[in-house]
């Protein structure tokens, strides 16, 4: 058996955490960062803005599949100015690895027990309806802290958030409650990737609304926001005060309209290494239900990397991966833990050789939106979606 890189690294790891770029050669399978690319989209969307408008870097579930903590503090260094995540469990482990910057919560949070965890780890709640205002004064008085809250206004998402034309109410009820602090006002889009703009523009109509009513009442909130990467690509003028950008520092196009905007370079590419790669005669069946049956005798590799590693088993017999810069089919149902791909056209591939999956192989570039298309999904999806099991190897250009 011969291996095409050959292992430099003698002495095991000390545990699962303990890896270097050089042990990549150890990976059957994993997922690389590159930081570079990462911090590069940061700058270019921040370059959209005006100089006064906050960069919200929006890293729910671990960066959308990056790990959020390396993702965190890159955006950060590169000039994010605060992050938003999903659940508390998210927020503390950026706590617990050292972050200080702001942390806004975008789910909602509704027991005392909860109220208590993000006054001690800091984190700033979302309220989206007023039954959490009692709770959380009542738990804020008691610590006897005050804590920054940002409100929520359903413009026509119909997800969480109180209904637009409730909003004066609702932002009354927060200001009579001295251990709460309004942080922020917001909304979001259902519709921002969509070129005909007529819904967005109708909750942005809402949005102004609901805080001209306020305005009129003597208040005036201290931060407003309402673009996620659709918004802020496609139209200054509902940056407001900050923006919410998810998918874009990601290097990916929320919309094929909004490509010309800002040029983004994707940050993730998943990689796995050949197995075995042998001949099989014209008539095999390959993997699980014979799914595939060869016509020809076929020379196939197996590759390391499965379902259970984030690789959808839909994909099965149409997923194309690239390996020495050639496109590739992948045939037979996708497993657990391996797939095939047929090697015909290359037969001098060997053990241990790297294959690209998603990303840049010579002139070849495999993106998730290829993957998300061939789904019927968003790449979104794609993102989250590749398991625990990959390590995540961050590697930098600069
Ligand atoms: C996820 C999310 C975002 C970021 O969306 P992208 O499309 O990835 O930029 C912004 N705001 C809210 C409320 C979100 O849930």
């Amino acid at each position: 058996m011969t291996f095409s890189i050959e292992p430099k690294i003698i002495n095991p790891p000390k545990n699962r955490h303990d890896y270097q770029l050089s042990e990549v050669i150890r990976y059957r399978a994993w997922v690389e960062i590159d930081r570079s690319a990462l911090q590069q989209n940061v700058r270019k969307v921040k370059a959209l803005l005006a100089p006064k408008t906050e960069l919200m870097a929006v890293i729910k579930a671990d960066a959308y599949g990056h790990g959020a903590v390396k993702v965190a503090n890159s955006v950060l260094e590169a000039g994010a100015q605060s992050l938003a995540i999903a659940t508390i469990g998210e927020g503390i482990e950026l706590r617990e690895a050292g972050i200080v910057a702001p942390i806004m919560i975008l789910g909602a949070v509704n027991t005392p027990e909860e109220v208590a965890a993000l006054a001690h780890w800091q984190l700033q709640p979302t309220l989206v309806q007023i039954e959490q205002v009692r709770i959380f004064a009542a738990v804020m008085r008691r610590l006897e802290q005050r804590l920054p809250v940002h409100i929520k206004l359903d413009t026509g998402m119909s997800r969480l958030g109180t209904p637009w034309h409730n909003g004066t109410k609702f932002v009354e009820q927060v200001l009579e409650a001295p251990n709460l602090k309004i942080a922020s006002i917001y909304s979001h889009f259902a519709t921002a990737d969509d070129p005909n703009p007529e819904i967005m523009q109708l909750q942005r109509q809402r949005f102004q609304q609901a805080i001209a009513e306020l305005k009129s009442k003597g208040y005036h909130p201290p931060c407003l926001h309402l673009a996620n990467s659709a918004a802020t690509l496609s139209d200054r003028s509902l940056h407001y005060d900050r923006v919410r950008v998810g998918l874009a520092l990601y290097g990916l196009y929320p919309a094929d309209h909004l490509t010309d905007k800002v040029p983004l370079q994707p940050v993730l590419q998943v990689k796995a290494r050949i197995a075995q790669v042998k001949t099989i005669a014209a008539g095999s069946g390959v993997s699980y239900g014979h799914q595939y049956i060869a016509a020809k005798d076929t020379r196939i590799a197996v590759v390391g990397i499965g379902y259970a590693d984030g690789i959808p088993r839909n994909l099965s017999n149409r997923l194309k991966v690239s390996l020495r810069g050639r496109l590739v089919p992948q045939i037979g149902a996708i497993t657990m833990d391996q797939l095939m791909i047929d090697v015909s056209e290359i037969p001098e591939v060997k053990t241990g050789e790297i294959v690209t999956l998603i990303g840049k192989d010579g002139l070849q570039c495999i993106t998730a939106d290829d993957w998300a298309r061939d789904l019927g999904t968003i790449s979104w999806e794609i993102l989250c979606g590749f398991k625990h099991r990959l390590p995540r190897i961050t590697i930098s250009n600069e």
